[in-house]
C-alpha cells in the first residue's frame, strides 16, 4: 500500500488539492489554502514608508499586500482607491467598446473622399484613450502589491498617458492639415521626437519620486502644449476663423481646460491640503483629476470628429484639395 503524505499550505479555506506519486509509490497530497482574510482598511500612519504619498488623506487604505489576488479582491471593497479605479476602467472599456463596434456606424458619417484612413486616424485616438485609462486602471489597482509594482506600474500609467497625448496630437494634425500634408508629416515627427523622450524621462526613477510630484505635472502639461506650434502655424496660414474650424478649436479650449485644471489640482492636491481627512474616499485631487481626464479626452474626441466632418464636407464641396 502506498505511503500517503499531506502537506498543507497557507491556511484559511481549501482551494486546490494535488496529488502526486514519487518513484518510490510515495503519495503525496498537497492541500493549498489560499489567503481568504477580509481585506482591512488601515490608517495612513499605519502605511510602510514607500506607501506614504499623501499625508492630507488619512483613512481607508489597502495596505501593502504582497498579493495579486488581494490586490484584485480589495475591487470588492471600497477603499480611497475605488475611484480612481473604476472611473478609468470604466471609461477605459467604453472606449474599446466604441472602438471595436461603434465607429463606423453612429460617430463617423461618411463622405465620398473617406478612406480606410479616416477610421484608423479615429480609431488611432480611442486606442490611445483606451491605453491611457486602462493603464492608469491597472496601476491603482496593484500599487499596493508591494514597492517594486508600485514603481513598475507606475511607469505603465505615464506611458499610458504619453500615449494618449501622442495620439491626441496626431489626430488632430491630420485633419488640420489633411489638405498641406507635409506638414502633417513635419509635426508628427516632432510630436514623435517629444513622446520618445518623455518615454526615456519616465522610466528614469528619480521622475517617480514624491518630491517630483508638481514636476510630473508641469511635464506632461508641457508636452500637450507642444500643440501650440502646429496651432500657431495653422493660425499663420489659414488664419484664426479657419483653424476655428479646422481642429474645432472650441472642443479644444475645453480639452485643454480639463487637463490643466485636473494636473493643477493634482499637483497642489486641492482640496484635501485644504481639509484633511474629509477627502479621504470620495472627492480627493486625484479622483477629480481622473475625472478631468476623461472629460478632456471626450472632447479630443468630439474635436477629432468635428474636425473630421469639416475637412470632408469641404472636399466633397471641392473647397479644398488634397495634396501629398
Ligand atoms: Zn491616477
Amino acid at each position: 500500500m502506498a505511503h500517503i503524505a499531506t502537506v498543507e499550505r497557507e491556511y484559511s479555506s481549501v482551494s486546490k488539492r494535488r496529488t502526486s506519486k514519487s518513484a518510490n509509490g510515495t503519495v503525496t497530497i498537497e492541500v493549498e489554502r489560499e489567503e481568504h482574510e477580509e481585506i482591512k482598511l488601515c490608517h495612513f500612519h499605519e502605511l510602510p514608508d514607500w506607501q506614504k504619498d499623501n499625508e492630507f488623506i488619512l483613512t481607508g487604505y489597502v495596505r501593502e499586500t504582497n498579493s495579486i489576488k488581494k490586490c484584485l479582491r480589495s475591487l470588492g471593497c471600497f477603499n480611497n482607491e475605488s475611484i480612481n479605479i473604476y472611473s478609468h476602467l470604466i471609461a477605459a472599456i467604453s472606449y474599446f467598446v466604441v472602438l471595436l463596434f461603434y465607429t463606423d456606424i453612429l460617430c463617423i458619417p461618411s463622405f465620398p473622399s473617406t478612406t480606410f484612413v479616416d477610421y484608423m486616424v479615429i480609431d488611432l485616438y480611442l486606442l490611445g484613450a483606451f491605453t491611457c485609462l486602462i493603464g492608469s486602471s491597472l496601476f491603482h489597482c496593484m500599487k499596493q502589491h508591494s514597492e517594486s509594482h508600485s514603481d513598475m506600474w507606475s511607469k505603465v500609467d505615464y506611458i499610458g498617458i504619453i500615449c494618449l497625448i501622442t495620439c491626441s496630437l496626431i489626430s488632430l494634425l491630420y485633419y488640420g492639415y489633411m489638405d498641406h500634408f507635409i506638414y502633417f508629416k513635419v509635426f508628427t515627427v516632432i510630436t514623435l521626437v517629444l513622446a520618445t523622450i518623455c518615454t526615456i524621462c519616465v522610466l528614469d526613477q528619480r521622475f517617480n519620486s514624491k518630491n517630483f510630484r508638481p514636476i510630473r505635472a508641469g511635464f506632461f502639461i508641457l508636452f500637450s502644449m507642444s500643440a501650440v506650434i502646429p496651432i500657431g502655424a495653422g493660425f499663420s496660414k489659414f488664419g484664426f476663423t479657419e483653424v476655428l474650424q479646422r481642429i474645432q478649436l472650441r472642443f479644444v479650449a475645453w480639452e485643454t481646460f480639463f487637463y490643466v485644471v485636473g494636473a493643477l489640482l493634482y499637483g497642489f492636491r486641492i482640496p484635501e491640503t485644504l481639509y484633511p481627512g474629509n477627502f479621504d474616499l470620495v472627492g480627493s485631487s486625484h479622483q477629480i483629476f481622473h475625472i478631468m481626464v476623461i472629460l478632456g479626452s471626450v472632447f479630443h474626441l468630439k474635436a477629432v470628429l468635428g474636425s473630421y466632418t469639416f475637412m470632408h464636407s469641404n472636399i466633397s464641396s471641392n473647397s479644398f484639395t488634397l495634396s501629398s
